[in-house]
């Protein structure tokens, strides 16, 4: 025996010509994320895709990993009735039988007591219009589930029933997922990830588009701890449930924090730093072949994400620079992060190697001149090529067993 979901593709269904490509797209991801197991088959018919996995697989399994695959709008564990070659007739019939079978499953497993049918005729050809397949398929489960009782406006249970061209499907319940769009029709780009709350919700979000993510991590090895690395990995760790396998780039940055300490402003250390941060990611990111910069930055939320410190921030770089959390909320940010499960990891107290050298009363509202003019003090090309050279590959593999 096998289980069967219908998996419903919100907007990849509506590029147009691109539509294909997308679904093409959207199959490969489910397929990786049931990491190919034997048995399961993963196919697009007429707009939906069928899974249908060897009955050992838990249904909370593959909900969980088909729902995480971007690009799935909704998820139905559903029934299958074959109605090839019958009349509509006896189609009917057919549908009703497996109709009471499914509620009376639905009775005794969750105690439902009223119901709602919603049919549709996705065959046009099908000689019963919808209305009337609900009536019809409706009345013969107040029959045969003497127990249940129909209500329109606040049902225990929903019957859905599609009846397509040589299969009827039943199910209850359509389980959203996260919509967007399938991993790699957006090519790739490069976060930088620290091990607070933001820019791993910074990664989800660009992923949620389409895009494949690499990763740069900086740190302040031995001022930051190995324990502080760990847990920036085990981030990633649970981001390639959503954006698969992360190639993520490890860089000491402390030779050039000691530099601006020496030489700078104490009240630029940031500013300062953090234009060099997006410079030794953006050579990589060349390097690599992504085509944006992606941070976790949101507006106001410190010194160095004021408007003034954005524009100067981004004066060191001409890749684009993308935050997708730029006008949100802290709290909002939050949530997002525990429904993707990076909270918790998020918020343990670990050192960041931007809280290594924090200045007093850094600047608020730097200057792009008087910043040019400190950063004269030092010799950025050469700092910036040997931290590219120095950095660390570490690949995130997808986590097993999710
Ligand atoms: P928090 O949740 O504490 O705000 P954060 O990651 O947003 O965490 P910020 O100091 O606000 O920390 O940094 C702004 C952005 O700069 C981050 O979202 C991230 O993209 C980047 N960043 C900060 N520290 C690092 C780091 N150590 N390595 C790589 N990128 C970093
Ligand atoms: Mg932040």
């Amino acid at each position: 025996m096998e289980n069967i979901y219908i998996v419903r593709c919100g907007e990849s269904a509506l590029k147009g010509k691109n539509k294909p490509y997308f679904e093409r797209m959207l199959v490969q991801r489910i397929k990786k994320n049931l990491k190919d197991e034997a048995g399961v088959t993963v196919e697009r018919v007429d707009g939906l895709i069928f899974v249908r996995t060897p009955e050992e697989i838990p249904q909370e399994d593959v909900l969980k990993r088909v729902g995480r695959v971007f690009g799935v709008d909704s998820i139905s564990p559903a029934v299958e009735v074959p109605i090839e070659g019958l009349d509509a007739e006896s189609a009917l019939d057919a549908i009703g039988r497996e109709a009471v079978a499914f509620m009376m499953k639905q009775i005794e497993s969750r105690g439902i007591k009223t119901f709602k049918v919603d049919a549709k005729r996705a065959d046009k050809t099908f000689a019963i219009q919808s209305p009337d397949i609900g009536k019809r398929i409706g009345a013969r489960v107040l029959k045969g589930c003497k127990v249940l009782k129909v209500d329109v406006h606040e049902p225990d249970c929903f019957l859905y029933i599609n009846v397509r061209r040589n299969f009827a499907y039943l199910y209850d319940k359509k389980i959203a997922g996260y919509g967007g769009l399938p991993l790699g029709t957006n090519g790739r780009g490069m976060v930088l990830l620290s091990g607070g709350i933001d820019s791993p919700v910074a990664t989800f979000m660009m992923a949620h588009r389409g895009m494949y993510m690499d990763a740069v991590h900086f740190h302040s090895y031995p001022y930051t701890s190995e324990r502080a690395f760990e847990k920036v990995k085990e981030l990633a760790g649970i981001l390639t449930d959503y954006c698969g396998r992360i190639r993520m780039f490890s860089i000491n940055l402390l030779p050039i924090q000691e530099q601006i300490v020496q030489n700078c402003p104490e009240e630029e250390t940031t500013i300062l730093v953090r234009r060099f941060m997006m410079r030794i990611a953006e050579a990589i990111a060349k390097r690599e072949g992504d085509l944006m910069l992606i941070t976790g930055e949101s507006l106001g939320q410190v010194a160095s994400q004021t408007a003034a410190s954005l524009v100067v921030t981004d004066a060191a770089v001409s890749l684009p620079v993308m935050r997708p959390l730029i006008a949100m909320d802290k709290t909002q940010i939050m949530d997002i992060a525990r429904d993707i499960g990076t909270f918790e990891t998020s918020i343990q107290p670990y050192e960041d190697c931007c809280t290594v050298f924090l200045p007093k009363h850094p600047v608020t509202q730097p200057k792009l001149e008087r910043i040019e003019a400190s950063e004269s003090r030092l010799d950025v090309e050469a700092l910036v090529s040997q931290a590219v050279e120095s950095a660390e590959l570490i690949i995130i593999s997808q986590r097993e067993g999710i």
